[in-house]
């Protein structure tokens, strides 16, 4: 169930401000509030999904691509296409997924280390 009251919900509906990195028809890309690395940005899609689960059953081929190709065009803004990044999803309890709407986070701008913290 979609709580419509979550926080990026909220700043889709610009109840609260973000800072906007790019925004289409299908996703809005913004900083995020507590960076964990140099380059830290959150790309949505703008349809009322909780999580990947959500987005893959229900989402239509066109949101689908539009999630895609606007994560290929903010790590372009972002200038860490051709140094590297990590597009990441948490999904869920063990996930550890705090927000409930879907969003990709991507890591860049240094060296980001291994890919699981032990
Ligand atoms: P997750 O654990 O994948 O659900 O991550 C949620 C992310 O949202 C965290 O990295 C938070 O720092 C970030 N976040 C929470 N509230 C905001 C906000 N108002 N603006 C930008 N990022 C946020």
């Amino acid at each position: 169930m979609y709580d419509q009251n979550n926080i990026f919900a909220k700043i889709l509906r610009k109840e609260i401000p973000c800072k906007k990195v790019y925004e289409d028809k299908f996703v809005l890309a913004f900083h995020d509030i507590n960076p964990q690395a140099k380059v830290h940005v959150l790309v949505i899609p703008k349809g009322a999904y909780v999580d990947f689960n959500d987005f893959s059953n229900n989402a239509t081929k066109e949101e689908i691509e539009g999630l895609i190709r606007g994560l290929g065009k903010v790590v372009k803004i972002l200038n860490v296409s051709e140094t590297g990044y990590r597009y990441l999803g948490n999904n869920g309890k063990d996930g550890c997924q705090e927000v409930p709407h879907l969003h990709l986070h991507i890591f860049g701008g240094e060296k980001l280390g291994k890919m699981i913290a032990k």
